[in-house]
């Protein structure tokens, strides 16, 4: 008899919450991942580079497991087919994870539960990504909160009170004892290497130290760049957290609301699709085909908001200032659908993440939880001359840069704004 352990956003043996109790048990535990069709067929780019990121934490996973005797099972298929087969082969007495909450993984953790279930295996799952899940923090008649400013307020005081810890000294011994297979090769499931570089999975104290300061300057190395760290769980949030809360309040502040959006799409999973506020579903969007594809080459004649599309095409990453400024000019300077520059992002960041995305994309449009209403139209000048006022980080980006080469404005600012202003009015007043 053994039981498993089912890795899936959590490729780290420290501090991992199921696996520690996983180890717990007396039963052997067999660590396990799966490389998941479902997903990965759904991937266009076949040099993707979260792909390899995983692979390369997989292939760590499995050595660093192998040196305490074990090794990790690694699986290519769909969750439902390698679980058929692993039951076929191995009498197992409980699956252990970490709790996911995205609509997919909910729906194939139910599925999985339920096929566990009817041989008598246990489905055992623990909350490891976040530190307050959805459902702990409510406001006082056991709703969810649908703004930010009192969530966060609650989620800190409770944040005080708990006492949060990293969980040390796992019952190593009780790994499954076993000889090692190869691991299948990127190229086996139909991929191949990226080129892209993945930063560092460790917190840089000084960034997070002036974080509040330097935060807003796309140009300065001024944010922690862990987002695609905490989408796969290379880092454990409780440490990071701990370490924010000592360093600085407005990098804890961030960590918040990388946990209110998980909240908001996992009460409203129709925010996949459909705007928070129902009503901002009657905007007749322009969708203009050509203006989208300037904008996704960063080609609109706006430096810095072609500056902001061509680092994340080049990188894989933009800074959240930039993000900020794209999505305002894509969905209100250009009337283009938030859904199309929403699933342009889920294709390119490294960090991507549903729930973030979606509630980025959502704000900037007006149709998420923000309280402000829809009137806020980045004028991408003044931005600049806040942010980025010396250009730096446009004449990194755009080398033709005040050359005839850069092409003219794609729309005028002020005759975008009043359209977008007009536009949103007409159809929120229906
Ligand atoms: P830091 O500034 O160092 O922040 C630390 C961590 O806090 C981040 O890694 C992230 O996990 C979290 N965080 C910070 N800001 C936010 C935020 N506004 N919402 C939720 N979590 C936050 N973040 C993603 O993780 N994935 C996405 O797909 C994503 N898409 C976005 C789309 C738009 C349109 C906008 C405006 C923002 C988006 N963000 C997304 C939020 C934010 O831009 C990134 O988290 C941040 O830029 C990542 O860089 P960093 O790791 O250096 O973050």
């Amino acid at each position: 008899k053994l039981s498993v352990f089912w890795f899936r956003r959590d490729l780290r043996l420290e501090d991992n919450t199921g696996l520690y109790y996983a180890l717990q048990q007396e039963t052997d535990v067999l660590p396990l991942f799966i490389f998941d069709r479902t997903i990965l067929d759904d991937l266009e780019d076949k040099t993707d580079a979260r792909v390899s990121f995983i692979h390369d934490q997989i292939q760590n996973l499995k050595e660093e497991l192998e040196k305490k005797g074990s090794t990790l099972l690694v699986k290519y298929g769909t969750p439902e087919e390698v679980y058929q087969e692993l039951i076929k082969k191995f009498e197992i007495q409980a699956i252990y994870t970490n709790r996911d909450y995205e609509p997919y993984a909910k729906k194939r953790d139910r599925a999985i539960e339920k096929l566990a279930e009817e041989k008598g295996i246990s489905f055992l799952t623990f909350k490891d990504q976040v530190i307050f899940e959805p459902g702990e923090i409510l406001n006082g008649s056991g709703e969810f909160y649908k703004v930010f400013t009192p969530f966060s307020r609650v989620w800190l005081s409770k944040f005080e009170e708990t006492n949060i810890e990293a969980l040390s000294y796992f019952h190593w011994k009780n790994l499954y004892q076993t000889k090692p297979e190869p691991l299948i090769s990127l190229k086996e499931m139909g991929f191949e290497r990226s080129s892209i570089s993945i930063p560092s999975s460790n917190p840089n104290e000084e960034i997070i130290k002036y974080y509040d300061k330097t935060r807003n300057f796309p140009a300065e190395n001024g944010t922690s760049r862990l987002g695609i760290h905490l989408r796969f769980g290379t880092i454990s949030i409780r440490q990071l957290a701990l370490k924010a809360a000592s360093l600085n309040e407005t990098y804890l502040n961030e960590l918040i609301w990388r946990e209110f959006y998980m909240m908001i799409l996992d009460y409203n999973p129709q925010v996949v699709d459909k705007a928070f506020k129902p009503a901002y579903d009657q905007i007749p969007w322009r969708n203009n085909e050509e203006e989208f594809k300037a904008w996704c080459e960063g080609k609109t004649g706006y430096p810095i908001v072609d500056a902001g599309m061509r680092e994340l095409n080049q990188t894989g990453y933009m800074h959240n200032r930039v993000r900020m400024i794209v999505a305002s000019f894509l969905t209100k300077h250009l009337l283009i659908d938030w859904r199309w520059g929403e699933a342009y992002f889920a294709k390119k960041l490294l960090d991507f993440d549903l729930a973030a995305n979606n509630g980025g994309w959502q704000w900037a449009a007006g149709t998420g939880t923000d309280a402000q209403p829809y009137f806020r139209v980045f004028n991408p000048s003044s931005q600049t001359e806040k942010f980025d006022k010396d250009l730096k980080y446009i004449k990194k980006w755009i080398p033709e840069f005040g050359t005839e080469k850069y092409p003219k404005p794609i729309v005028d600012h002020k005759f975008a704004r009043q359209r977008a202003l007009d536009t949103y009015k007409k159809a929120l007043d229906r």
